[in-house]
């Protein structure tokens, strides 16, 4: 469908009119801003509205309301889904305050804020903001999503730590959702991402951690099958203290890819200790026996450092995500992934990752929400590069691993990984109840509609 078949075209023009931020229609400039972090996305709105106040997001909204438009939200495009010319795109990414109370731990962050921002504020005074494996990603994107960071075994889901969100609704309302002041929202605005509303800022508590014990040993890829067979066992029983994941990785040779990891197969075990480092120390030591390193990172590091961990890219990419929720992660599921991502499988992803659950994250929080599947034991994530040869290919092999894993997956998913709109994702993110309310809060907050795109969960028609 062409623009003018889509949208009125003269009344789009009017937007500068309505909207008090800056705001690019196609082939103007400053449009390309909204590319995402994820650049395999097409990301191609009606407009961008530039918003830095939650009066901008309110003014795209009601524009939007009244002109039969929806409303899509970006602040990275870390979780980047299509958006074309039926929507306008709010980029939040100027909206970048983060400021710390001292007294009572609790940090402010703006719509456009990553978790760097609030790591740089905090971290110098001992306390800990309860990131993804990237600093780059923005805030408000992952603590709607839920969250699981690095620590999720011995602190639970990032989202729980969420004290209050401010909030554009879909009718263009301001209003501050608190456990007390709407509820209904409070609940759905921790796991259902941005179907309630746009969020324009939020409040959330820090931990007082200024240390962890962790990092990664890397492993040469002939060593896979030793290193992942050990590390399937070991993780049966650590504590939950010990967070950890393995993941089979092909890096490109790259600016910021260690030399010894750039170019061929090898072998991450990600480790991450609170409390006790001597117990921390002695804990990876079957880990250590496994096969001989090639690089140790590990060692008593300060929380700022937590994002080399995983250390995840920070600069922009074209990225194809798949994900299977395991209820268990056996032998015969380590031979399937050797297979599928191990030495001479021909695999074109480029991070095949293991996460092991559990612990804290089982535990509902004092406020329950809309995060569901908690139950989860181990989380298979795929990364590839769909480009050039391998773009069929990537999803291809990421859906024949789901599929050789179905004998264990829980059914369900996560909604921060692998993000996409369709319905059928949807029912695995969410269960049927969870799934239900969301969509009666998003007919009550939005009835026109308006904010009926992305990952939002509606009932259909
Ligand atoms: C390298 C990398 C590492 C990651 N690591 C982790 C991890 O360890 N744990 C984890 O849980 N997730 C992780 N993620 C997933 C990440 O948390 C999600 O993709 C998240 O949605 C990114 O948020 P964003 O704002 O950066 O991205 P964007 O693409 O800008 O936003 C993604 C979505 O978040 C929602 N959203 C964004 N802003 C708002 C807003 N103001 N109001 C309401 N909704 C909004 C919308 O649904 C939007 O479509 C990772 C992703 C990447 C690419």
């Amino acid at each position: 469908m062409t623009l003018a078949e889509s949208v009125d075209e003269r009344a789009l023009s009017t937007l500068p009119d309505h909207v008090s931020a800056l705001v690019a229609l196609p082939g103007e400039p400053g449009y390309e801003r909204c590319t995402p972090w994820n650049v395999a996305v097409p990301v191609r709105p009606a407009a961008v509205v530039f918003a830095t106040s939650a009066h901008h997001v309110a003014e795209a909204v009601r524009f939007a309301a009244a002109h039969g438009l929806k409303v899509a939200v970006q602040a990275t495009g870390h979780g980047a889904v299509p958006v074309g010319e039926d929507a306008i795109l709010v980029q939040t990414g100027a909206m970048t305050d983060c400021v710390v109370d001292l007294q009572t731990r609790v940090a402010r962050v703006g719509a456009g804020a990553r978790w760097q921002h609030v790591l740089d504020a905090a971290a110098p005074h001992g306390l800990a903001p309860l990131c993804g494996s990237s600093p780059s990603v923005g805030v408000v994107g992952f603590l709607t999503g839920g969250g699981v960071g690095p620590l999720v075994r011995s602190v639970g889901v990032s989202s729980d730590y969420v004290r209050s969100f401010d909030l554009v609704t879909g009718t263009g309302e301001l209003l501050h959702v608190t456990p007390e002041a709407h509820p209904d929202l409070f609940w759905g605005l921790r796991g259902g991402k941005s179907t309630l509303g746009i969020v324009t800022a939020m409040e959330f508590e820090l931990l007082p951690v200024s240390e962890f014990y962790g990092g990664a040993l890397y492993f040469d890829g002939v060593d896979a099958p030793a290193v992942l067979r050990t590390w399937q066992e070991w993780s049966l029983s650590l504590p939950e203290t010990i967070n950890t994941s393995i993941a089979l990785q092909q890096l490109p040779p790259l600016p910021g890819v260690p030399e010894p990891l750039a170019g061929r197969l090898t072998v991450a075990v990600r480790y991450t200790a609170l409390d006790d480092f001597a117990e921390g120390a002695a804990l990876l030591a079957p880990i250590r026996e496994a096969a001989m390193p090639i690089l140790d990172t590990v060692g008593v590091l300060p929380y700022a450092a937590i994002g080399a961990v995983h250390a995840d890219p920070v600069d922009p990419m074209p990225c194809h995500e798949g994900q299977v929720l395991l209820g268990e992660f056996g032998s015969e599921a380590v031979d399937i992934l050797l297979a599928a991502a191990g030495p001479g499988s021909a695999s074109v992803q480029t991070v095949v990752e293991v996460r092991l659950l559990g612990g804290a994250m089982a535990r509902q929080a004092e406020h329950s929400s809309a995060f569901c599947n908690r139950q989860a034991a181990y989380a298979v994530t795929t990364i590839g590069v769909p480009m050039g040869p391998a773009a069929e290919l990537v999803p291809a092999q990421a859906r024949a691993l789901a599929r050789a894993l179905q004998p264990w997956s829980t059914g369900g998913l996560l909604p921060n990984f692998a993000p996409a709109a369709d319905a059928a994702r949807m029912a695995r993110v969410y269960d049927e109840d969870t799934r239900h309310w969301l969509a009666t809060l998003a007919d009550r907050y939005d009835p026109a509609g308006v904010l009926k795109t992305g990952q939002a969960v509606r009932f259909s028609a």
